[in-house]
């Protein structure tokens, strides 16, 4: 089946501004003196994170990381076994950590990342997604910084892809059969 792309479910104005609000949020949470690691989970957050962390306050300790993962699964369903493919530069030990993700549907990826990062004994561990399909939830995961929650339906852009295409969409559009 060929597909193309659809209507904008958020154009680039209104992540934009919930970008801005949700580094708004984190600044007031971290302050200037709680140094802080955000690891980007690529490819798809690398796009939101260097967004948000650009919006964070300069006297702020921010530092970057990112980590590629891919969830064992079929095409739509992941299995939430996560296979690391390019690991953290630094150890998140006793840091302060914030997890950036693009999108949480079943939570499987999430949870099981969030398990792994937690065995290497980081000071704090929060969770922020772009998107929340909270209705395909298989497993609780708690989001602590979420930009938006989304109904069921298949979407792609800033940074979200379709077989490797679309990522470079400023909005983010649903995708629908040709
Ligand atoms: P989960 O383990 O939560 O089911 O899987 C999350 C992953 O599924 C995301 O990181 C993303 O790669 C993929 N995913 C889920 N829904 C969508 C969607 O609507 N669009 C795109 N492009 N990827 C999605």
């Amino acid at each position: 089946m060929a597909y193309k792309l659809g209507e904008v479910i958020l154009s680039r104005e209104t992540i934009s501004r919930r970008v801005k609000e949700l580094a708004d949020e984190i600044a007031n949470d971290y302050g200037k003196n709680k140094p802080v690691v955000v690891v980007g989970i690529l490819t798809g957050a690398a796009f939101f994170l260097t967004d948000i962390v650009r919006e964070l306050p300069e006297d702020m300790d921010v530092r970057v990381d990112f980590m590629s993962v891919a969830s064992y699964g079929d095409n739509t369903e992941s299995s939430g076994v996560v296979r690391i493919f390019h690991d953290l530069k630094s150890s998140i030990e006793g840091k302060h950590v914030i997890v950036v993700e693009d999108i949480v549907d079943s939570g499987l990826t999430l949870s099981h990342l969030i398990g792994l990062l937690e065995g290497r004994h980081p000071a704090s561990l929060k969770v922020c997604v772009l998107l929340d399909k909270y209705e395909r939830r298989k497993t609780e995961v708690k989001v602590d910084y979420c930009g938006f929650r989304i109904p069921d339906k298949f979407v792609v852009g800033y940074g979200l892809d379709y077989a490797g295409k679309w990522r470079h969409l400023k909005d983010i559009k649903y995708v629908v059969e040709e």
